[in-house]
C-alpha cells in the first residue's frame, strides 16, 4: 500500500522475520524491544510526516517512474528543487526526533544506483537500468524503508579486497548460476537496518579490474536466508530499559547500528544492479557518498537545533541566562548550525543533471559540508557542555531521584533558578548529554564517510591548476607549466 503511516510501517515490520542478535540473545521482534523501538519511532517520523498537511510539500512528490505520489525517501531527484526540498525536510524530520531516523541511506542508494546503472547500460550494453527502475517502482509502491549497505570491514586497510587475508574482508560473489548470484561477506554500521525492508548493497571503493567479484551491487530483504544481523552497544545504553536517563527516550540516539553478515546469500538477477563493473565501483560510491554528505547540513541542523534550544534552556534553569557570554556562545552555536545548512543548501542549488535524468549534488560542496559537520557538531557540543556546567555528567540517577529516602536530597541539591523544578533540570540535563556525547559525537565524525575520505574527494574536486592560471596571469607570468 503507498503511503504508509508510522504504524503501518511497525505493522508491515512485525511480518519480517531478521535474525537479530544482542550481547548473544535472539532478539524475537524488533518491534516493540527497548533497545530498538526509539529508533523505529524515529523511523516511522518518515511516514507520519508524509501525512501531515504542514509538511506534505517536503514529504511528498511525484514519481517520475509511475506518476503516482510518493513518499520522498522513495523518489529519483528530478531537479535542483527536489535535492533542495530534500535538505529541508530532513532538518524538519530532526527537528522533531532529535536523531537519526535512518531512512536516508537507502534514499541516497537509491539514487547513485539509479544514476550509475543507466551509465553502464550505456557503456556496456548491460540491463540493470531497466531492472533498477522495476525495482524503484516496488519501493515506491510499497512505500519500503530500504537500508544501504555500503561499509565493508575492510580488513588490512593498505591492501586491496583481492588482496586480503580473508577474502570475506569486503562482500564478494563467491558464486553464479543461471538464476542468480551467491554473496559472502558482512557490512559495518547498518544504520535502521534491523527496521528496515531490505537493504541495498553496493561496492565500498573504486576497484581495480582483479577485483571483479567485490563489484557487486544487489536488493537483499534483511530476513533473507545467509542473512544476520548484531545490533551494536551505544554509550548508556543500559539506560534504555529507563526514561529520564534516557535523554531522548522517544527517539534515542543516532541510529541503531549493526553488523550485518551475509554468509552465503542467493540473490536473483532481477535484484542484481551491478556484477564485476569494477570501473563503475568508484562512481557509484562516488555519487552514494556525496549524497549522503549532502544530507548533514540538513540533519545535523535539525539536530543541533535542539542541542541550541536545550542549552538555552538549561541556561535558563540554572539562572544563567542574562549572562552576556552564554548570549555570545548561543549565537555561535547558531552561525555554526547556519552555516552547516547552508553548505547542504548550496551542494543542492549547484547540482546538475546526469545523463540518466537524475539529478546530482554539487559533489564538492556536498563533501565541504560534511567536513565542517565533522569539526563544527564538536564545537556546538563544547559550547553546550560549557554553558549546561559538569552536572549534566555526574548527577544522580533518575532512580534516585526517584527514591522515597534520596529523592529530597537530589531534589534538593540539584535545583538551580526557583522557576523551574529539578525535574526539568534534570531532563534537559539528561538530553544535552545524550546529545553531545558519546555515540553522537562519533556518529558526526565518521557518519557518512570519515573526514579523509571528504579530504580526498575535495582534493579530485578542486581543480587546483585552474587556479593556479588565474593567480599566474594576475601576476603577468606566461610561462607554462
Ligand atoms: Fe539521515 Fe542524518 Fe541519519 Fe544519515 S545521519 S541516515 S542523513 S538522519
Amino acid at each position: 500500500m503507498p503511503l504508509k503511516t508510522g504504524k503501518d510501517y511497525m505493522e508491515a515490520l512485525k511480518k519480517l522475520k531478521p535474525t537479530v542478535y544482542f550481547k548473544g540473545e535472539k532478539i524475537d521482534c524488533v518491534v516493540g524491544h527497548p533497545l530498538i523501538q526509539p529508533h523505529i519511532n524515529a523511523a516511522a517520523m518518515t511516514y507520519d510526516m508524509a501525512h501531515d498537511p504542514t509538511y506534505q510539500e517536503l514529504m511528498l512528490t511525484t514519481s517520475h517512474l509511475t506518476g503516482k505520489t510518493i513518499n520522498r525517501f522513495t523518489h529519483i531527484h528530478q531537479s535542483t528543487d527536489d535535492l533542495i526540498k530534500k535538505v529541508k525536510m530532513l532538518r524538519a524530520i530532526s527537528q522533531k526526533t532529535g536523531s537519526c531516523y535512518q531512512r536516508c541511506v537507502g534514499f541516497d542508494a537509491f539514487n547513485a544506483i539509479y544514476s550509475t546503472t543507466y551509465d553502464m547500460d550505456q557503456e556496456l550494453g548491460t540491463d540493470y537500468f531497466k531492472k533498477f527502475c522495476d525495482y524503484m517502482i516496488y519501493v515506491q509502491e510499497n512505500d519500503l524503508m530500504v537500508a544501504g549497505a555500503m561499509t565493508d570491514p575492510k580488513g588490512d586497510r593498505s591492501l586491496p579486497p583481492g588482496k586480503q587475508e580473508d577474502p570475506d574482508m569486503y562482500v564478494h560473489v563467491v558464486d553464479k548460476n543461471d538464476d542468480g548470484i551467491v554473496i559472502r561477506g558482512a557490512k559495518m554500521h547498518m544504520t535502521g537496518m534491523v527496521n528496515s525492508f531490505e537493504m541495498l548493497i553496493m561496492p565500498t571503493t573504486a576497484l581495480a579490474a582483479e577485483d571483479a567479484d567485490y563489484a557487486v551491487a544487489c536488493a537483499v530483504p534483511v530476513d533473507a536466508e545467509g542473512v544476520f544481523h548484531i545490533f551494536g552497544r551505544q554509550t548508556n545504553d543500559e539506560r534504555k530499559w529507563g526514561d529520564i536517563d534516557q535523554g531522548n527516550a522517544q527517539f534515542g540516539v543516532v541510529g541503531g547500528e549493526c553488523l550485518t553478515i551475509l554468509e552465503d546469500v542467493f540473490v536473483p538477477w532481477d535484484k542484481v544492479f551491478m556484477c564485476g563493473e569494477t570501473a563503475f565501483a568508484g562512481s557509484m560510491v562516488e555519487r552514494f557518498a556525496s549524497y549522503h554528505r549532502q544530507n548533514y547540513g540538513g540533519c545535523k541542523g535539525g539536530v543541533s537545533d535542539i542541542i541550541i534550544g536545550a542549552t538555552a534552556a538549561i541556561a535558563e534553569y540554572n539562572g544563567a541566562e542574562k549572562a552576556s557570554h552564554v548570549k555570545d556562545k548561543l549565537t555561535e552555536m547558531v552561525h555554526l548550525t547556519e552555516t552547516l545548512y547552508s553548505c547542504a543548501l548550496a551542494c543542492s542549488c549547484d547540482g546538475h543533471q546526469l545523463p540518466s535524468g537524475a539529478y546530482y549534488v554539487n559533489p564538492l560542496l556536498a563533501n565541504v559540508d560534511k567536513q565542517n559537520v565533522t569539526r563544527f557538531i564538536y564545537e556546538i557540543c563544547r559550547l553546550s557542555h560549557d554553558i549546561a556546567g559538569g552536572f549534566i555528567a555526574t548527577m544522580p540517577t533518575e532512580v534516585d531521584l526517584k527514591d522515597p529516602k534520596l529523592g529530597r536530597y537530589v531534589e534538593k541539591y540539584l535545583k538551580g533558578s526557583g522557576k523551574f523544578t529539578t525535574e526539568e533540570r534534570f531532563r534537559m540535563a539528561r538530553l544535552i548529554e545524550n546529545m553531545t556525547g558519546g555515540t553522537a559525537l562519533v556518529e558526526s565524525m565518521h557518519g557518512a564517510g570519515s573526514p579523509q575520505a571528504q579530504r580526498v574527494v575535495m582534493a579530485r574536486q578542486a581543480n587546483v591548476a585552474y587556479k593556479k592560471t588565474l593567480a599566474k596571469k594576475l601576476a603577468g607570468i606566461d610561462k607554462e607549466d
